[in-house]
């Protein structure tokens, strides 16, 4: 029986890991994406302490991946699709493995709220995309993009594809975007980026190569993609059989599927290492 499952190498997961990697404990590291979870979609990171200048999202991925293998932890790339409580441990079940732990940490962070339009389900992954990471490698120049939303995560999303020269219409439901006034400006300096208030989508086609989507009350816009931004859930799939509620002792969560509301960075990694000093308490307690 291993000592710790930590599943999920976002920055929860991360910190976690070499908290509990440097205390000696036998830990396996899941993850079924990058390492860095959804940092790969930030376009700058400026509020995490120690970069003056920002970071990019996918450079502090790296940099933290970096720190994993300078602990010689090496993630295994595996979706936990199960866990098990049986009376002494819990039992992990990805495609190709079973193992035992005696403790969990759950860092799975969140999954992006899909609209229910007509036409997205069908255009998923051909022209419609819930995070900017899984599109820019598409992108090139000269593309356009409907970013759909007005949050934070919108706008940042519409900075990076500014960014890879791509023309970018952003519609949001509201007035005024609720985004951070700092990225709201950002965003007005670029000539390529246009903002479309008060508009409530309706239904995606794909039309002539392109993805047309339709806005209350009374707009069209066409695309080569769409990229949806209008909030995200905890990724609790894995808690169906009611871990959360039964609080059982060894398992843990931590970062943005535990707090849903407040997701951030620092948050994310100040759980992560909370969540490993207390199971390094609590195996210590058991060892003695
Ligand atoms: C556009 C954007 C900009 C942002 N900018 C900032 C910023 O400037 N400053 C800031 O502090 N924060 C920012 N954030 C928020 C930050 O990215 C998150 O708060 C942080 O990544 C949460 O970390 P986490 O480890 O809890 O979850 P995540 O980063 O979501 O990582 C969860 C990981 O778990 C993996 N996983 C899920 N389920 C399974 C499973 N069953 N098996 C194996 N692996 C699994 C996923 O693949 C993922 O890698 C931004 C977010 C976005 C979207």
């Amino acid at each position: 029986m291993h000592d710790v499952a930590i599943i999920g190498a976002g920055p929860a997961g991360v910190a976690a890991s070499i908290f509990l990697k440097r205390a000696d404990f036998d830990i396996i590291l899941f993850e079924k994406n990058m390492v860095g979870g959804l940092l790969h979609n930030a376009n700058l990171v400026e509020n995490y302490p120690g970069f003056p200048r920002g970071v990019k999202g996918y450079e502090l991925c790296n940099l933290m991946n970096a720190q994993l293998s300078r602990w010689n932890i090496r993630p295994t790339k595996e979706e936990v699709n199960k866990i098990n409580f049986e009376n002494d441990g819990f039992v992990l079940t990805t495609k190709n493995s079973q193992d035992k732990f005696r403790c969990v940490i759950l860092a799975t962070g969140t999954m992006p709220k899909k609209l229910g339009l007509s036409g997205e389900v069908k255009l998923f992954g051909k022209s419609v995309f819930y995070e900017v990471k899984d599109l820019l490698p598409r992108i090139k120049p000269g593309d356009s993009c409907i970013v759909i939303g007005g949050s934070d995560a919108a706008f940042d999303y519409s900075l990076n594809l500014f960014e890879k020269q791509a023309s970018v219409e952003v519609f949001y439901r509201s007035k005024k975007p609720k985004c951070l006034p700092l990225l709201l400006e950002r965003v007005k300096k670029c000539s390529n980026i246009n903002l479309h208030p008060s508009s409530i989508p309706l239904e995606i086609v794909y039309k002539n190569e392109k993805a047309e989507v339709s806005f209350k009350p009374n707009n069209k816009s066409e695309a080569d993609f769409v990229l949806i931004a209008c909030g995200r859930e905890p990724n609790e799939e894995l808690l169906s059989d009611g871990f959360k509620e039964k609080n059982i002792s060894g398992f843990y969560i931590a970062g943005d599927v535990k707090t849903g509301k407040f997701r951030q960075t620092g948050i994310a990694v100040g759980e992560g290492i909370h969540a490993a000093m207390r199971i390094e308490e609590y195996l210590r307690g058991k060892k003695e």
